[in-house]
């Protein structure tokens, strides 16, 4: 069995969805296909939804009758037979029909995922129909029915792996099966969601549950990039990684794969292999447990990260003191990624601050307390060794021009982290190019 994640942008015009039939239908043997929304499908549910929330069913209304005109657009424009082409169209108007019912309803946290769920319902039902046009043999089944997650918001792998390998025993199952990404039940029955981006969770999930040979994530790019192709240009396409690069790479900011689709293909040795829709024939990279590739591999920037300072007399000498520091973070579910200390002092970050007001005022207790925001983690990933001489040099020699606000260095042998103003994130990611990638330091492949 090989499991297929297809993401917004390669399913976003009926162009695109012909072309992701064509490459699932090309392919010999057991296939899962996992499909994301349609792109932008996803934020304007978010959108419809904040209207809802404010009170404001003129502008959802709106919101809810242009999302309706581009699926009309494509249902058009995509299908031949004219059956078929009534058959979707009623699936779409009951899926608007719903929606809309948010309109007179009271909108609240259940209604809210009922209405986020709609978008990969929807392009599920649109590709599925569009196989049978074709006369492709499939079968589609509801992602509702087998992905569940427990009380803490954990996937319930048990639960998946029984209820997936039952529905997928049942007789005539043909050898292609279409399913949601993202979408999910919670420990009360009730519709969830695995979090933006959880269709490459799904995805590995599948996998790891039917111990499947592989699973292929397409997307619009040839795979990861030694550097962000945003920002920096002629990045080039890594062939072979490990699950610990690509963590620590998803983690920080490259945002082709959902940081928590490594762990389930890790856990169980199922290799992921990142491909492009545009370019159906190039490489892509495959992220497999280890590769013999050692040094720096590729660099990924994440914004948006605050770093706060506690600096207390108190901590000197004094043991106990981090553990302090680290409970109000736990007490607010508040993560941190980097950490930096000094005898007197200490410096995290984190990058979601929700609770930022309740932390500090609880740190102060414990010292002098002070924030910094709009800051940036540069993560240089790679496979580094004990005796692995150089390498923090070359980062740093790199990054001369640059004022470095905190280094973590030696938490892993997968990663340096550099905290910078986000001022300088471009041209940091430009320096790092240039001298890591660029002068042949270092080869990306
Ligand atoms: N459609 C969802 C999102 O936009 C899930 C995904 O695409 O992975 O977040
Ligand atoms: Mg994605």
């Amino acid at each position: 069995m090989k499991i297929f994640k297809f993401g917004g942008t390669s399913l976003g015009s009926a162009e695109r969805i012909r072309q992701v039939a064509e490459i699932v239908s090309n392919i010999e043997g057991d296939r899962l296909v996992v499909l994301s929304a349609m792109s932008g499908t996803t934020n304007t549910l978010v959108k419809i939804g904040n209207e809802l929330r404010g009170n404001r069913a003129n502008s959802a209304e709106t919101l809810i009758g242009e999302l309706e005109g581009t699926y009309r657009a494509v249902i058009e424009d995509l299908y031949a037979n004219s059956e078929i082409k009534v058959t979707v169209n009623e699936i779409i108007s009951e899926i608007f029909g719903y929606i809309r019912g948010f309109l007179i309803n009271s909108f609240h946290i259940f209604a809210e995922r009922n209405l986020l769920a709609q978008g990969e319902l929807i392009s599920s039902a649109i590709f599925y129909y569009y196989l049978l046009e074709k006369g492709v043999e499939a079968d589609l089944i509801s992602a509702l029915e087998f992905m569940r997650i427990d009380k803490n918001g954990e996937p319930d792998e048990f639960y998946i792996k029984e209820k997936l390998e039952m529905l997928l025993k049942t007789p005539n199952k043909k050898c292609l099966t279409v399913t949601q990404g993202f979408i999910c039940k919670n420990a009360y029955g009730e519709i969830d969601n695995l979090k933006r981006g959880g269709s490459d969770y799904t995805a590995t999930l599948i996998g790891a549950a039917l111990k499947a040979e592989e699973v292929q994530i397409w997307t619009d790019i040839d795979g990861f990039h030694n550097n962000d192709p945003r920002v920096v240009e002629n990045t080039k396409p890594i062939s072979t990684m490990s699950f610990d690069v690509a963590a620590e790479l998803s983690y920080f900011g490259a945002k082709i794969l959902h940081p928590s689709s490594v762990l389930p293909a890790k856990k169980n040795n199922i290799p992921v292999r990142l491909k492009n829709t545009m370019e159906p024939t190039a490489k892509g990279t495959l992220i497999i447990l280890e590769d013999r590739i050692f040094g720096i591999q590729a660099v990924a920037a994440k914004s948006n990260i605050t770093a706060i300072k506690i600096k207390s007399d108190r901590m000197l000498m004094a043991y106990g003191f981090l553990r302090h520091v680290f409970e109000i973070f736990e007490r607010f579910k508040t993560s941190i990624d980097m950490i930096t200390t000094s005898e007197v002092a200490v410096s995290v970050t984190i990058d979601d601050d929700t609770y930022l007001g309740d932390i500090t005022d609880e740190l102060r207790q414990y010292g002098n307390v002070e924030v910094e925001h709009e800051q940036t983690i540069i993560c240089i990933a790679g496979n580094y060794t004990d005796d692995s001489s150089g390498i923090a040099a070359e980062v740093l020699h790199a990054m001369k021009e640059i004022p470095i606000r905190m280094i973590s260095y030696g938490g892993s042998f997968h990663n340096i982290s550099v905290l910078i103003n986000t001022n300088h994130k471009t041209a940091a990611l430009k320096a790092l190019s240039t001298m890591l990638f660029v002068s042949g330091a270092q080869d990306a492949e």
